[in-house]
Order: structure tokens, then C-alpha cells, then sequence
């Protein structure tokens, strides 16, 4: 199909972006583009006015926060940039990790981490790497700046008329991970799922086997003090309700909370091994 018509405008700062936003029905942010044209293509979005803002310097490169004790993502980093980036590798393993697992390089050379995380509706790898980490997103609105935890987000979508402008994220060093198995025809997750082991236990985040990126702490406290064990691993997610897995196309629940399980096995080993080196 082709593309319905739309305005297009490219603004040079933030607030002349917010003040389109606020300003026009039907406007919408785009970024790589990678989500939102297929979508306005196939006619499973629409979209008045396109504010695009690729332009905004300000919403790129990845910092230390000013305490030192986590990362500041800008939301226009790519996902090829964040799978490199040598601060990521280092504090964040499993948002890189998330980042190179996601589709192609001509996907990860364009889309975004603001608009994977912003992607609501469809089951993206990013939000469960966010959430494991206890990350937060900056958002900048018409009434100000803010932030949300990463877990809110992804459980509702972004204000609307709301830029995501960074993503703010606890450094964990190595204890952390991220599994998925990738549809073999989209590359999106048929699920995945994030890990850290913090002092104080275990972070669990899964997606694509549930109805929406979910932290699983009834799994969390099951495994609180380890060890983490396939056969320990399997019987606290056999613990959970059966109705938590959605089937998916081909795949019943049983299935699907299997395969969460065997993936988030795998990662809590990956993250254990890398602390004991
Ligand atoms: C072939 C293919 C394979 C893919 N495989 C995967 C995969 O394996 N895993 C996966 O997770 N994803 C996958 N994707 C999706 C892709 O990763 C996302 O589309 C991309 O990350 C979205 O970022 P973008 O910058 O392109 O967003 P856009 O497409 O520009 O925008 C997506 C949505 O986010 C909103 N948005 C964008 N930036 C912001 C912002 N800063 N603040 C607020 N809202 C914003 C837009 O308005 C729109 O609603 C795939 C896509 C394709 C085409």
C-alpha cells in the first residue's frame, strides 16, 4: 500500500517540536521511521501532521548521569549505537544485548531507543531490558519535564503530545542479561526476557509470552538467593498462573511459559558468570 497524505515538518529545536505537537490534531512524532511508516502504509495508523525530530542534537549520545551511579541514553540513539556503545556494554549488558537482537542492520542503523520504547501495542525488545534495570524515561510535555519509571510506560504509552527525550538507567556492571527467541519471518520476539541480579535479588522482565512486558516478581522472590538452576528456574515459573501466557500464533501457553523459562535460565547464568569473572 502506499502512504496516505500527511504534512511533514522537521523542526530545529524542542520546543518548536512540542509547541506542533501540542498544537495540530493528528500530529505524530517520528524518528527512524521504522515502526510508524509500515504502519501508516499498511493503514494500521494515520497521522495529520509528521513532526519529525531528527534534527533535535539534544536527544543524542549516551552520558553518565552527573552522580556517576547510572547512564543518561538520548532517546534518538540508535539501536546500533546503543549495541556498541562501550559505556552500555559495560553498565547496561542487557540493553546492548537487546539492541543488536533487534531485526536487521538497516532497522537498528535507523530506529530509535525512544521509539522502541515508544512502539506501544506490539511486544519490542528494548521495554524489558528498561525494566529489568529499573530504568526511567525523561519525557518533555506541554506542562514541563518529567520522568516515569520504564515499567509505567510500557504498561500504559507515553502522554500524549510528550517527547521522549532520554532514557536514565542504574548501572548494574555485568550482573545483567537479556534471551530472546526471535520470530524467524519479523525478527521481533516471539519472547524475551531481561535479568539482573542485584543485592537485593533477582530483576525478571518478559515479553512477547505475555500480554504486555511484565516484571514477574512472584518468579523474583521464588528465586530470591539463587542458586539459579534450569530445574529452580523452570519450577518457580511453573509456580505462576497459567493465564500469564498468552498463546501466540503456533504456540500455546505451556509452550510460551516454558520457553520464558528456559531463556531466563540461560540469562540469570550468562549475568552470574560474567559477576564471577
Ligand atoms: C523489519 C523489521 C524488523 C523489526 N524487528 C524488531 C525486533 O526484532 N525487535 C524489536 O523490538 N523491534 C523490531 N522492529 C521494530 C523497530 O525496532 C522499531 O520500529 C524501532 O525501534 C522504532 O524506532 P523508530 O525510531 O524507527 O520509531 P518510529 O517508527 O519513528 O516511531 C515509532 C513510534 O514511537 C513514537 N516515537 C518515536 N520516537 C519517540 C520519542 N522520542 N518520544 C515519543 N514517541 C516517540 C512515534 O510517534 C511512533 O508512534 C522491527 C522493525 C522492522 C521494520
Amino acid at each position: 500500500m502506499i502512504l496516505t497524505e500527511f504534512d511533514y515538518v522537521r523542526p530545529a529545536g524542542l520546543d518548536e517540536a512540542l509547541t506542533l505537537l501540542s498544537g495540530t490534531r493528528g500530529a505524530r512524532i517520528l524518528a527512524g521511521g521504522q515502526s510508524l511508516l509500515p504502519d501508516l502504509r499498511a493503514g494500521a495508523d494515520r497521522a495529520a501532521l509528521l513532526v519529525d525530530i531528527r534534527r533535535l542534537e539534544e536527544l543524542r549520545g549516551v552520558t553518565r548521569t552527573p552522580d556517576g551511579t547510572g547512564l543518561r541514553i538520548g532517546s534518538l540513539t540508535t539501536l546500533a549505537e546503543l549495541a556498541a556503545d562501550p559505556l552500555v556494554l559495560a553498565e547496561a549488558p542487557e540493553l546492548a544485548a537487546a539492541a543488536r537482537a533487534n531485526g536487521d542492520p538497516q532497522v537498528r542503523n535507523l530506529g530509535t531507543v525512544g521509539g522502541n520504547l515508544a512502539a506501544a501495542g506490539r511486544a519490542t525488545d528494548l521495554p524489558v531490558a528498561a525494566m529489568a534495570a529499573d530504568a526511567e524515561v525523561e519525557l518533555a510535555g506541554p506542562g514541563g519535564r518529567s520522568t516515569l519509571a520504564a515499567e509505567e510506560l510500557a504498561a500504559g504509552s507515553a502522554p500524549a503530545a510528550t517527547v521522549l527525550t532520554a532514557l536514565l538507567v542504574p548501572a548494574a556492571g555485568p550482573a545483567a542479561a537479556f534471551e530472546k527467541t526471535a520470530d524467524r519471518a519479523t525478527r521481533y520476539p516471539v519472547c524475551a526476557t531481561a535479568v539482573r541480579i542485584t543485592p537485593g535479588g533477582p530483576r525478571i522482565a518478559v515479553t512477547g509470552a505475555t500480554s504486555r512486558p511484565l516484571r514477574l516478581r512472584g518468579v523474583e522472590d521464588r528465586l530470591r538467593g539463587g542458586p539459579y538452576g534450569t530445574d529452580a528456574v523452570l519450577a518457580a515459573f511453573r509456580a505462576e498462573p497459567r493465564e500469564l501466557f498468552v498463546p501466540g500464533r503456533g504456540t500455546s501457553a505451556e509452550y510460551l511459559g516454558h520457553l520464558v523459562g528456559v531463556l531466563t535460565a540461560r540469562a540469570l547464568q550468562r549475568a552470574e558468570r560474567a559477576l564471577d569473572r
